[in-house]
């Protein structure tokens, strides 16, 4: 049996005469930047989130960047953030100027540690950057107390989470701002790249929209210098498409994340755990194992294909060498790092895929 980590082409099998469709209308309108769709999708994420403003971009990482700087982060200034995320967490710190500043994280949760994020708090630090990581929040309640005790912004990255619920309310406004990506791979993937920025903060959004448009509100003139940072209406066309789902198939994960946890306990992996109040959507499934390479390559000799998130955390990057962190710096996120192990899974990852696995698994403890 072959099963890959995420099956993005089961997605579109499920909706294809839907997104042909959303497709060919946008083909047929003759209208290829900005329009109806685009617009559409920006009310439509407005809603899902929760938030009072939704400005779609480029992409996840631009949607960090434009976060950023409208809210007037930059040089001299300092960002709290994990070193456990993908590397556009803390890119977006950098391309603005500002240093990435790495908390570690809960050896449960994955996210960060609020009583490290405290401790690195300078009379330089600006914001916190909280990632919802693999789909799961962040502990908000402590990081909001840290932030109103020292008059920070929380910027949020939730790229991996929408729809994912923090004390009964979604991620994204839970902050200041919150940037979401519609990369493929992510809960909420298009076909190509995407993104959009969420905020209750009518200034923010102001800006943002600014920014993204090349510093322009009346064509041709130009407030300032800013980007080309849009969503195309074919990706948004899609996304609307795929957002009717986006409910149902996080619930798909979520059961899959249940059935994990019965077929796989008592082996020797640390399996993913929820604090009761948060809703985790299991943008990916990611264990604690002491074998992981081992494990790795005996399950792709069956077929199974699994996912090392993130084999180098970004204090030891090469691109970060000058924030001049070491190994030891962050030890949780370090163990973490060497341990973790992503399982497939998705919202059409099947009870016999499951089976199989754990099976595989089982045989493998066995020895
Ligand atoms: C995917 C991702 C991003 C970047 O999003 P892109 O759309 O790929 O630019 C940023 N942060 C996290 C945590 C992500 O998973």
């Amino acid at each position: 049996m072959n099963i890959p980590l995420i099956d993005l082409h089961a997605q579109y099998r499920e909706l294809k005469t839907e997104i042909d469709g959303a497709m060919r209308r946008v083909l047929d309108s003759g209208v290829y930047i900005g329009g109806p769709e685009v617009e559409a999708l920006e009310k439509e994420i407005a809603a899902q989130t929760g938030a009072r403003f939704a400005i779609s971009v480029a992409n996840g990482t631009d949607a960090l960047t434009l976060a950023l700087e409208a809210a007037g982060i930059g040089e001299g200034d300092e960002v709290i953030t994990t070193a456990f995320t993908f590397f556009a967490t803390a890119e977006a710190i950098v391309r603005v100027g500002a240093v990435p500043v790495f908390a570690d994280i809960d050896p449960v949760t994955f996210n960060l540690n609020p009583v490290d994020v405290e401790a690195k708090v300078t009379p330089r630090t600006k914001a916190l950057l909280p990632v919802h990581i693999f789909g799961l929040p962040a502990d908000m309640d402590a990081l909001q107390s840290i932030a109103e005790r020292h008059g920070l912004l929380i910027i949020e990255d939730a790229c991996q989470a929408i729809g994912a619920e923090y004390k009964g309310r979604p991620v994204g406004a839970l902050g200041d701002i919150g940037c979401i990506s519609f990369f493929p791979t992510k809960n909420l993937g298009g076909y190509g790249d995407g993104g959009i920025v969420v905020t209750n903060n009518e200034g923010l959004a102001d800006r943002i929209r600014l920014l993204c448009h090349h510093g322009s509100r009346r064509k041709y003139f130009h407030e300032e210098v800013g980007y080309n940072s849009r969503l195309d209406p074919l990706q948004a066309a899609a996304l609307r498409v795929k957002l009717t789902k986006l409910r149902e198939w996080n619930d798909r994960r979520r059961e899959a994340a249940v059935r994990y946890g019965s077929l796989l306990s008592g082996l020797p992996l640390a399996l993913p755990a929820a604090p009761a109040d948060y809703r985790h959507v299991y943008h990916l499934y990611v264990t604690l194992t002491k074998d992981r390479d081992r494990l790795a390559v005996q399950l792709k000799r069956h077929g199974i294909s699994t996912g090392h998130y993130y084999p180098c955390p970004l204090h030891l990057q090469q691109a970060m060498s000058s924030l001049g962190m070491k190994r030891g710096d962050l030890p949780v996120t370090e163990q973490v790092c060497e341990r973790s192990f992503a399982l497939p899974m998705s919202p059409h990852l099947t009870r016999e895929q499951q089976d199989y696995i754990a099976d595989k698994l089982k045989r493998y403890a066995r020895g």
